[in-house]
């Protein structure tokens, strides 16, 4: 067939036509409907516009978004499948409306080098139902690595700058700076859990030395100045080498005048926070057990939450992650707090207790849309293929019914490890389904893909 006897978008039929919804992206909110073929937006026009497909989903009443893009999960395979698999993870994801996943390199063994991101890629491959980044672990012995994971696939990496993790040691400055050479080279961001390591370690020995077990001890080993020191060290750092640098999991109102002073000097610095520090202060220890609240870096003190919702809010912190980081209760419930592991579930409950959130008013779908997917594909070089209803786009895609209500309970989620923080939260408008690349990946609370359709993301490198 010749160009000339091609037949035009409004001859032919395609794979699938979402119909009578709202679509919404960060500025706009319109009455359109989307056409779909081979996993790709080949048109939005007015309703009735589109040509015939091949199956029609009736959004009426719905509100249509991009999937959500979480760029910070540990699913915890290789190695720890007693907490969370590919499979129970990815599910998670796609009933929880997040269509994109990036996971963190500390599994065992870390995935510090072209074997271990290989040994990974297969595990997702074959059981992942939305797609995926794989992060390359910065280390100070595989810096000599880094180049050739970037081949391999590594959409990302991440710098450890604070870890008592003896799988995922603290690399010195030397190496840091030197990683962040390479990144700057390679075009690729550097996700920085940004602590002071030599803090923690010196006020936990201190701690642990004074028999100190419990929760309260967790908090002041983990000071607000580790996280302020290690955003600030990181930004200069970054403005040095010329790295693109994102702050992973911001936890306190301190950091923020740093984090404006580096946008203001041009650093390319991203920031994500999450849910459990926008919802939850120490004084959710009450109704969760003390012990159970433990996660790095520490929920806070009342007097945080506020600030970080006004950074999310005014776009000082660009995104909503999750740090999705599931255990076992069992694990998290123990006597000594140095004991208990530190996390949470959160990819599945992250998009409903922020529309919870729209539905008080609190934030518009608009807003949402800019924090959970435009801002996350912008940084992380998916954009324009993903983060946004587009021709051309991946047609990853989640209907929303705003006027569902429901309420969180960790039997209802689909992690192994379900030991969730926001029980019994109330639920004001929920995803109803679910595509990746066209493809429904979950309906009604349902996971429904089919084992493999998840597929490794392509990054743009700038
Ligand atoms: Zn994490």
């Amino acid at each position: 067939m010749t160009t000339a006897e091609t037949p035009t978008l409004a001859q032919r039929s395609v794979d699938l036509v979402i119909t009578n919804g709202l679509l919404v992206s960060p500025d706009t909110t319109t009455a359109a409907d989307i056409a779909v073929d081979q996993g790709r937006i080949v048109a939005i026009g007015a309703p009735g516009t589109l040509p015939p497909a091949r199956e029609t989903i009736d959004a009426t009443g719905l509100h249509v978004i991009p999937g959500a893009i979480d760029v910070h999960v540990h699913f915890r395979e290789p190695g720890f499948s007693h907490k969370e698999t590919w499979t129970s993870a990815t599910q998670a994801a796609a009933v929880g409306g997040v269509t994109t996943v990036f996971d963190m390199p500390n599994t065992n063994p870390p995935t510090a080098n072209v074997a271990a991101l290989e040994q990974k890629h297969a595990l997702a491959g074959t059981q992942a139902i939305v797609d995926y980044g794989l992060y390359g672990l910065i280390g100070e012995h595989n810096l000599d690595q880094l180049e050739a994971m970037a081949e391999a696939g590594a959409a990302s990496f991440k710098l450890y700058m604070g870890s008592e993790n003896p799988l995922v040691p603290c690399p010195p400055d030397g190496a840091i700076v030197e990683a962040f050479e390479i990144l700057a080279r390679l075009g690729l961001r550097c996700t920085v859990h940004a602590e002071n390591t030599p803090l923690l370690a010196w006020r936990g020995d201190k701690l642990r030395a004074a028999g100190r077990t419990e929760a309260a001890a967790h908090l002041e080993q983990h000071i607000d100045l580790a996280a302020v020191e290690a955003v600030s060290r990181t930004a200069i750092f970054a403005e040095w080498t010329g790295a693109k640098v994102h702050i992973a999991h911001e936890s306190t109102r301190h950091s923020l005048p740093h984090i404006r002073f580096a946008k203001a000097r041009g650093v390319d610095l991203t920031v994500e926070t999450c849910p459990h520090y926008l919802f939850l202060t120490t004084d959710d220890g009450a109704r969760l057990g003390d012990n159970f609240m433990r996660v790095k870096p520490p929920v806070r003190e009342p007097g945080h939450a506020g600030p970080l919702w006004d950074a999310l809010l005014d776009g000082t912190i660009d995104m909503l992650s999750t740090d999705h980081a599931p255990h076992l209760r069992s694990e998290k419930t123990r006597d000594v707090i140095w004991d208990c592991a530190p996390g949470f579930p959160g990819v599945e409950t992250a998009m409903v207790l922020m529309l919870a959130q729209v539905s008080r008013g609190r934030l518009t779908l608009g807003q949402y849309v800019r924090m959970a997917c435009e801002a996350p594909a912008k940084a992380f070089g998916l954009f324009p293929t993903k983060g946004v209803l587009a021709v051309g786009a991946d047609a990853d895609i989640v209907l929303l019914d705003m006027t569902r209500t429901g309420h969180i309970t960790a039997d209802g989620l689909h992690s192994i490890g379900n030991a969730t923080p926001f029980e019994g939260f109330a639920l004001h408008g929920l995803p109803v389904r679910t595509l990746v690349r066209g493809r429904t990946v979950a309906v009604e609370g349902r996971p429904v893909g089919t084992p493999g359709w998840g597929r490794p993301v392509a990054v743009t490198r700038t």
